[in-house]
């Protein structure tokens, strides 16, 4: 499975996701790592979008966020709190959602669902951002 925090521990971790931002920073580079296809016309131009890191097609005008088809769309906690999640999930895949609760300072529901996702992402082997927005829905 390819993961996003391959060689990086915990401490990394923190430095490098300080914030919102850097996340969609980080998604953005994973997701168009290869190149940039627009989903609607198969266009490779593009430009910026409205939001951060997102990008618009210059053919179509289609405008595809940073976390659009990712496992971190329209999550309900922030970007942040859901990276810290995939990362933990990623490093240690048995550890619990009450873990996760009280080192996140979020809902252990909230953890459950959003970790339950994740798995089934590890265990399809499927790249965090090569999702179809069915795909996700149905995880939920
Ligand atoms: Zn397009």
């Amino acid at each position: 499975m390819k993961t996003y925090f391959e060689n990086i521990d915990l401490k990394k971790f923190d430095i490098q996701f300080t914030d919102n931002e850097k996340c969609l920073k980080f998604l953005s580079q994973q997701k168009w790592k290869e190149k940039y296809v627009c989903r609607k016309c198969g266009s490779t131009n593009f430009c910026k979008g409205k939001t951060p890191f997102s990008r618009r097609c210059t053919k179509c005008k289609y405008e595809e966020s940073a976390t659009a088809n990712t496992i971190f769309h329209g999550c309900k906690i922030t970007l942040k709190k859901a990276f810290k999640i995939a990362f933990l999930v990623c490093d240690k895949p048995e550890i619990s959602t009450y873990e996760l609760s009280r080192n996140i300072d979020i809902r252990q529901m909230t953890c459950w669902k959003f970790k339950k996702k994740i798995t089934k992402c590890i265990e399809s082997r499927t790249d965090m951002t090569k999702f179809q927005k069915d795909e996700i829905k149905k995880m939920i």
